[in-house]
């Protein structure tokens, strides 16, 4: 067991090519001792200066820029038996006064470094920049020596294909990419909704879903193989989506995909005109159908993802350095947890997907209004309600086994007690439970109409679609903008 982290999640990584026997000898060593302190998985860009000394390659989906949506206090969603990575990063730094240092926007690996010694590495680089830190500075100026410690680990860790920061990036365009984002910038209250891709090679259902949900909703979103469980993909259903009349908001989750994959897909998307990508880590494959793929199956996380997106957006480039003559225009969105991690620390995630790119946010499902509100504040206090649209996520409950479901197994969803109670009050009709459904969608979305900092809702209704059109018609909620009009339900 590691002094400084949670035990390794896998041993640690060996190099793509095998260096000479003096360079291997001292790659031991430096695994060793990095074993024995931090757990250590020989990551070839070590972050623990910013992670307060906890190593994030402990976390079994390898997240370098935060915690996923099924973090809790008491353990790892991935792994009950250890702790979440995540929750010692967070708690360590804020006892050291360093929670702000956490939202520096960590590079993903790089191939040609993992499994690679770093100390050697770094003394190269002290070599090179001939700038310090100076060892005498630590007793004739302290002030000088910690200056250039910072800036010294800084150029270690931030390669120059990636340049992480921990400052806003605003959008580098003017116009409006795309229907959604019109929408939210007129000031309207924006509605979108949640189709699942097919699970054949049929398309008919798909399309009588996006006609039913057609001049109701701004956008539909597809999933992108939720629950780790395979799909139509989402690139094809939104693209379907749109054939049928209807933007969609593309998913594209970062497990399973490779950079070069995920960069691919998300240029096939804009060739195909779709502009609206929501960018997520992706469930671990542990909560999918078995068998799962083998561990360690994510190349980047959301942050990261969004980073890497908007840099192809903004400033033409992939992440390779290779120019792109016509760039790709995408509204780009991120997942909220409202009720994850205690709202700090859930506030400093949110930060980082801004400050990476993210102009939308669709939260989890709310249950629980009151909790909701301080996570909001949590945000206000970042400054982060002005730079954001915020849609907060609604699911309709079909019955009460669908109640105790998500309550029991969806990562990040809490349906409080009271919310379980009237389900079951409703008895065993199964009219009856999904009145209470609606009852209850319908009163949560009358107190978000209300909330400050809402910019709209985002309508789950998991093969429900249905009851989408009669929640809004109920709720009262605007009917979409369209060709510049605003029509009223
Ligand atoms: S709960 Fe999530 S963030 Fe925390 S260690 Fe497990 S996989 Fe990583």
């Amino acid at each position: 067991m590691p002094i400084f982290s949670p035990r390794r999640y896998q041993p640690a990584y060996l190099p793509l090519r095998r260096d000479k026997a003096a360079v291997r000898a001292f790659t031991a060593f430096e695994r060793t001792v990095k074993g024995a302190l931090f757990g250590c998985r020989m990551c070839g860009n070590c972050i623990l200066q910013e992670t307060a000394f906890v190593c994030p390659m402990t976390c079994p989906m390898g997240l370098r820029n935060g915690l996923c949506g099924g973090a809790s206090a008491e353990h790892c969603a991935v792994d009950p038996t250890r702790p979440c990575t995540w929750f010692k990063i967070y708690e360590r730094a804020e006892r050291l006064g360093r929670l702000d240092q956490l939202l520096e926007i960590n590079a993903p690996l790089d191939g040609n470094k993992v499994g690679h010694e770093t100390w050697l590495d770094a003394l190269r680089l002290w070599r090179e920049r001939d700038k310090g830190p100076h060892p005498i500075e630590l007793v004739t100026d302290r002030e000088k020596f910690q200056q250039e410690w910072d800036s010294f680990f800084h150029d270690l860790r931030q390669p120059a294909w990636w340049e992480g920061d921990a400052a806003y990036h605003p959008p580098a365009y003017s116009e409006p990419i795309s229907g959604l984002e019109a929408g939210l910038r007129s000031g309207a209250f924006v509605v979108t909704a949640e189709i699942a891709p097919p699970l054949t090679a049929s398309t008919k259902l798909l399309d009588k879903k996006v006609n039913m949900l057609r001049g109701y909703v701004t956008a539909a979103n597809f999933t992108d193989n939720a629950s780790a469980a395979a799909r139509m993909s989402s690139i094809a259903s939104s693209k379907l989506c749109l054939d049928d009349g209807l933007e969609p908001v593309m998913q594209l989750q970062a497990r399973d995909r490779s950079r070069v994959a995920l960069e691919s897909d998300a240029m096939g998307a804009a060739g195909l005109g779709i502009r609206n990508i929501l960018c997520l880590s992706g469930d671990h494959a542990c909560f999918g159908p078995s068998p799962s793929c083998k561990p360690d199956q994510s190349d980047l996380d959301a942050v990261q993802l969004l980073w890497m997106l908007r840099r192809m957006r903004d400033e033409g480039k992939y992440l390779d350095g290779r120019e792109i003559k016509q760039r790709p225009q995408w509204f780009l969105g991120a997942a909220g947890s409202p009720f994850g991690a205690p709202p700090k620390y859930e506030a400093i995630r949110a930060e980082k997907k801004i400050n990476a790119g993210a102009q939308f946010i669709q939260t989890q499902p709310i249950f629980d209004h009151a909790h909701f509100l301080e996570w909001l504040a949590a945000l206000d206090q970042r400054n982060l309600l002005d730079k954001v649209y915020i849609l907060a996520g609604i699911v309709p409950l079909k019955s009460s086994q669908a109640a105790h479901f998500m309550a029991d197994t969806v990562p990040g969803v809490v349906v409080p007690p009271a919310v379980l109670a009237r389900m079951d009050a409703a008895g065993e009709d199964k009219e009856a439970q999904q009145e209470t459904g609606i009852a209850i969608a319908l009163e949560l979305l009358e107190q978000l109409q209300q909330t400050p900092g809402i910019h709209g809702v985002h309508i789950m209704a998991v093969h429900w679609e249905e009851v989408v059109p009669r929640l809004i018609d109920d709720a009262g909620l605007p009917r979409p903008v369209l060709a510049g009009e605003r029509v009223m339900a």
